[in-house]
């Protein structure tokens, strides 16, 4: 790779999994690091192997499957059995990374780690040289870096270097820094660490103060050839750099940067639905790139420039990020091929079973909606294309609500492993309630709703309704998405993909 390649490290897996709410389970996260993959991302931080056995497992499967296209890296702490067994989980891929890291920050040093400078040195030096008997490739990274003694930050790197490493991360751990902070401490280490030539520089910056992005970029600008950033700006707190955000600075404006990436920019948005379905956090309307108002020209001065010359408003297109509007495509008597085409054309390729599925819903929508959207069908597509396990499925539901009523709800499941039907009653404070108070029935065990958010996916009265939930067995998080134009049977769906994620989970024990 030239010096003119930005290298985008994805981190999403490791860091972004780390906040609150957002854990994967292994064949989640496995359809994750295959998205990655197809967005053309360098690297791929794929877990913390020593954290759990979960993670261990995960990171192993990933590099067992994707190892040959992408470099895996595994995250480990400045001691021996960390080392090792991310080693353990590596080994099988063909292209691997152990990132090490070790805090540097006095603050760190005296109330976390209790070593002195030396000893911190010392550590580094034999742990990256342990991580480089097993990998050629190995990163190393000095935590709180933006609040360690710039003179102590250049001799640990240097002392990194020297014992094997060949990335040098300089962590924003708590999102301290600022633009011109942050340039000034890569510039320094650019010109005052002997040995920095022998190794790429990387930011790994937090948005605490809403500067990831900015302070990334500086970094950039200073020297870095390495940004580690997550989809959806995903992570610890305020979150991690956002990769979208990152890749499309680089590219709209490398007039300025002068360098560029390996990412396949028109997945951007379907990564970051993807992302975003797999932990239920939402994506905020006007995020930038991949929010749904990320490309909306409401004001009525700023269309009638767009009509005559869409670069008047527009400094990237839609199609480059593969947004998908709100176009006017289907209705009523479309036929299946143009639904197929459509279908592709938004970027899913379905076997023939998902298909039929994904038609028939539809069929149903179009019987119910007289327009339908592109958003409406990526809606359709999200609820069937993942590999979202199904126990149960919906056959039937009733449910009775008003002013002076009782709410009831009659929901009637199937199983599709036995084949068994079974139905049940109950009541509620509202017809939700009732629902998710006979779903748990049928299904046999309690669980917790944490979350419970509804949206529209596109406009008019008739639009599809979208429902997240979020619920808790034990101390396991698994959500659900459903959508309907009928919003009460979007949240029995939602409700019961959470349900089956549950009774998958409890089945393989240890994902
Ligand atoms: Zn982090």
């Amino acid at each position: 790779m030239g010096d003119d390649v930005i290298r985008i490290f994805d981190t999403t897996l490791r860091d972004g999994e780390q906040s609150p709410g957002c854990s994967m389970t292994k064949s989640e996260k496995l359809e994750v690091a295959g998205a990655l993959v197809d967005l053309g991302v360098d690297i791929i931080e794929a877990g913390f192997p020593i954290a759990s056995p979960g993670d261990f497992e995960s990171v192993r499967a990933i590099a067992e499957k994707y190892g040959d296209q992408t470099v895996i890296c595994g995250l480990a702490r400045c001691i021996e059995a960390d080392i090792d067994r991310a080693w353990e989980a590596l080994k099988e891929a063909e292209k691997s990374r152990i990132h090490v890291f070790l805090a540097t920050s006095a603050i760190h040093m005296q109330y976390k780690l209790k070593m002195a400078e030396e000893e911190i040195l010392r550590r580094t030096s034999e742990m990256v040289s342990r991580a480089r008997n097993y990998c050629d490739d190995v990163e190393f990274s000095p935590e709180d870096a933006s609040r360690t003694d710039l003179d102590f930050l250049c001799q640990v790197v240097e002392t990194a270097i020297t014992a094997g490493a060949t990335t040098v991360n300089i962590p924003d751990t708590v999102g301290y820094a600022t633009p011109n902070h942050y340039y000034n401490m890569i510039r320094t280490l650019k010109e005052q660490v002997p040995n920095i030539g022998q190794a790429i520089i990387s930011t790994h910056c937090h948005n605490d103060l809403g500067l990831a992005v900015a302070n990334s970029l500086s970094a950039v600008e200073a020297g870095a050839r390495q940004v580690e950033c997550t989809i959806n700006g995903l992570g610890e707190r305020a979150g991690n750099a956002s990769l979208e955000e990152i890749v499309m600075a680089i590219r709209t404006r490398a007039d300025f940067y002068r360098v560029r990436t390996n990412i396949n920019t028109t997945k951007l948005v379907p990564i970051s639905r993807l992302v975003s379905n797999v932990t239920g956090m939402r994506v905020q309307r006007n995020k930038a790139i991949v929010g749904q108002n990320a490309f909306a020209h409401e004001a009525g001065i700023h269309q009638h420039g767009m009509m005559q010359e869409s670069s008047t408003y527009e400094i990237m297109k839609p199609q480059d990020v593969g947004f998908v509007g709100t176009n006017l495509v289907l209705g009523k008597h479309s036929g299946r091929h143009a639904f197929r085409e459509r279908v592709q054309s938004l970027g899913y390729s379905l076997d023939d079973e998902t298909f039929q599925k994904v038609f028939d819903d539809f069929i149903a929508l179009a019987d119910k909606k007289k327009e339908i959207y592109d958003a409406d069908i990526v809606a359709i597509l999200d609820q069937r294309s993942h590999h979202v396990p199904e126990t149960w499925t919906l056959l039937r539901l009733h449910t009775s609500a008003g002013t002076g009523t009782i709410p009831t709800a009659t929901p009637e499941l199937k199983n599709e492993e036995t084949g068994e039907i079974r139905r049940d009653a109950a009541t509620g404070d509202g017809p939700i309630d009732a629902v998710f108070v006979a779903l748990e029935r049928i299904i046999g065990f309690p669980v917790k709703l944490q979350e419970f958010d509804v949206s529209s996916v596109s406009s008019g009265k008739d639009a599809l309704g979208e429902v997240v939930v979020t619920i808790a067995d034990g101390s396991r998080i698994h959500h659900g998405k459903g959508v309907s134009t009928d919003i009460i049977e979007a949240a029995a769906r939602a409700y019961l993909q959470a349900l089956n994620k549950a009774i998958a989970a409890r089945k393989n024990e240890g994902e």
